[in-house]
């Protein structure tokens, strides 16, 4: 068997990845190994890309990076049970600490000792990848590799949407990105009445319409109060889902949200914001900080919502081979598409 590896690798500081051989990765005791099939890229393998400022300060050179993946496990280490080579899968990219009050208690995506494959740890871009078993997702026949592929999104899409009961409830999602739209397909398909997304960017609203049955806004040229109005609803959205980082739509979230509404931020402001506390207090907002996804409830409850007929395959708009790995980070870069996912083989 072949020692080297083909990978996708943040060789020195600076923008760029460069295609390297690598050693295929020895794996430990509880490990297994998975040749990858598909990956997706995602908005932060841009800014480990682009090497901008918290790059810099977060990954270490050299680093294979990539977190969202699929593919089949052909090594297993000794300790591992209930796994078996050939077991198709994905996984859960944060490796946790198992020492914190938190972990210990199971909830292991509080964890703080957190590291992250692709970000602090060798990643999935690369025909190889080393996972701790307690990190593998089998997944099942009805889950191809491609939708595997962005499971880790969808993922945060699920684990965002599912923060507050959405039964009945008018939802605004602020932000189209994939993250964006996939949430708002969940809010969808667990019961929202109205589910209205924002952007500024009409081709991702155009996607978003075609991942999932909800109404478009671009607040650029429309007003949400006007669009309630249209919408017949009488006080506001119930809740919130922020996915954009923007200050701005989190100003229109809270002015258009009912008294007692809730908030769930994944979006990520650049620096400090300013914010007006005073209206959320007085409006009685609650607001829900998400990060990553709830190990490994959401991962159960995203592959029960697509094996119950959630779809959300049209957010992939773009596949490459990743011998085109440099034009699929120019397309992910341009800021038009949805998920691209890479083909490793
Ligand atoms: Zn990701």
């Amino acid at each position: 068997m072949t020692t080297t590896m083909m990978a996708l690798q943040k060789s020195r500081p600076g923008p760029g990845l460069w295609r390297v051989t690598a050693p295929i990765p020895e794996i430990g005791p509880d490990d297994v190994l998975i040749r990858v099939s598909k990956t997706g890229i995602c908005g932060t393998d841009i800014h480990i890309w682009n090497w901008d400022e918290w790059a810099a300060r977060t990954v270490p050179v050299p680093l294979i990076t990539g977190h969202e993946f699929a593919g089949e496990i052909v090594e297993v280490g000794r300790n591992v049970t209930g796994l078996s080579v050939g077991q198709r899968c994905s996984g859960e990219g944060h490796l946790i600490g198992r020492d914190s009050r938190q972990s210990r208690a199971g909830k292991f995506h509080l964890d703080p000792a957190t590291r992250g494959i692709g970000v602090n740890e060798q990643g999935a871009f690369a025909e190889y990848l080393r996972l701790p078993a307690f990190n593998v997702v089998p997944l099942p026949d009805t889950i191809d590799d491609e939708i595997g592929a962005i499971l880790d999104p969808l993922g945060n899409a699920v684990h965002t949407a599912l923060s507050f009961d959405l039964v009945g409830e008018d939802v605004l999602v602020t932000g189209a990105g994939p993250i964006g739209i996939m949430a708002a397909a969940v809010a969808r398909h667990v019961g929202a009445r109205h589910v209205v997304i924002t952007d500024v960017n009409s081709d991702r609203l155009a996607l978003a319409t075609k991942v999932a049955d909800v109404v478009p806004v671009n607040v650029g040229k429309e007003d949400l109060g006007a669009v309630k109005t249209r919408l017949r609803m009488r006080e506001g959205f119930d809740v919130g889902l922020e996915m954009s980082g923007s200050q701005a739509a989190l100003d229109q979230m809270v002015e258009n949200l009912v008294m007692g509404g809730r908030i769930a931020l994944l979006g990520i402001p650049p620096g400090k914001s300013p914010v007006d506390w005073s209206r959320i207090v007085f409006k009685a907002i609650t607001i829900k900080g998400v990060y990553g996804r709830e190990i490994f409830e959401t991962w159960y409850k995203m592959i029960a919502m697509l094996e119950n007929g959630l779809d959300v395959r049209p957010v992939i708009t773009h596949r490459f081979s990743v011998d085109d790995f440099v034009q699929a980070f120019e397309t992910m870069r341009g800021g038009g598409s949805g998920k691209v996912v890479l083909h490793w083989h």
